[in-house]
């Protein structure tokens, strides 16, 4: 079997995909990236490699994500746009944007019909409307985002976080609380400011649709609902949208030549 490797070396988490020849996901594995970046893309390599039984194979691979320049096995280290592109057009060729949210950044990125990068708009310099932002408030509020959804509370009772700096939305959402409004409207609150820091960023370009929405943020089925309210628009998450860099950088790595 011929594989190919991508390793999304990201903020938060690294994660790995190995493909076949067709582009099916055969292994894939995820940690914390840890503050040893290229160490943790080895243990995440050699996860994958015992998974697929293929430690002795040479196995091309790229690298991608905010540390990609440290992993020095890879053959070659491309961006997480057009990883993110490749990897959404694998799934749904048929989508034009893709909104992703990851730990550090957020982006809007508009593809052409053959799944080329046509524009891209990106949030990398504030950690409002990202997973960091999401990860602060979510501590406080005591929610587990591993957990299952719990019923969304009415609009009309959802108040405004006004704030977009991390550390003034955590004051904010304790002022919230102590007014009385429920954990679960200022959960949904959080999914609303989030939502409206995607706008400026889709405000940048084109909107095409359909639209896809990607990265580990993306598992959150509320702020999926809180998009289609701000954008007016359906949006789709992505089969395993944290993996979609890293099976996009799998796509991307040139099979070995016979
Ligand atoms: P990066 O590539 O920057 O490391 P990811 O795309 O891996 O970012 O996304 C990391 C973010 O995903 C975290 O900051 C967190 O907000 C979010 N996240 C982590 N676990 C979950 C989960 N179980 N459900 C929803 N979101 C999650």
């Amino acid at each position: 079997m011929t594989l190919r490797m991508g390793i999304d070396s990201g903020s938060t988490a690294t994660k790995g995909a190995l493909v076949d020849s067709s582009g099916n996901i055969v292994a894939r594995h995820s940690q914390p990236t840890g503050v040893d970046v290229a160490a943790t893309a080895e243990e995440t390599r050699s996860a994958l490699l015992s998974m697929a039984d293929a430690q002795d194979s040479p196995i091309p691979t790229i690298a991608t994500g905010y540390g990609r320049a440290r992993i020095r096995f890879a053959d070659r280290r491309v961006t997480e746009i057009t990883c993110h592109a490749a990897g959404v057009h694998h799934q749904h060729p048929e989508v034009r944007t893709i909104l992703d949210i990851g730990g550090q950044d957020a982006k809007a990125i508009r593809l052409e019909e053959d799944g080329s990068v046509a524009d891209f708009a990106m949030n990398d310099r504030c950690a409002a409307g990202t997973g960091s932002f999401l990860d602060a408030l979510a501590r406080r509020l005591d929610w587990d985002l591993d957990a299952p959804p719990e019923a969304p509370p009415s609009a009309s009772a959802v108040p405004d976080i006004s704030q977009t700096c991390v550390v003034f939305a955590e004051s904010e959402v304790i002022g919230l609380l102590a007014e009385g409004h429920t954990r679960q409207e200022v959960i949904a609150a959080v999914h609303r400011s989030i939502a409206s820091r995607m706008t400026i960023l889709v405000g940048q370009l084109l909107l095409a649709e359909p639209i896809c929405f990607t990265g580990g943020v993306a598992r959150i089925d509320g702020l999926r609902l809180a998009l289609e309210e701000v954008l007016g628009c359906s949006v789709r998450v992505a089969d395993d949208p944290q993996f979609t860099g890293a099976l996009g950088a799998a796509l991307l790595a040139s099979p070995p030549s016979t």
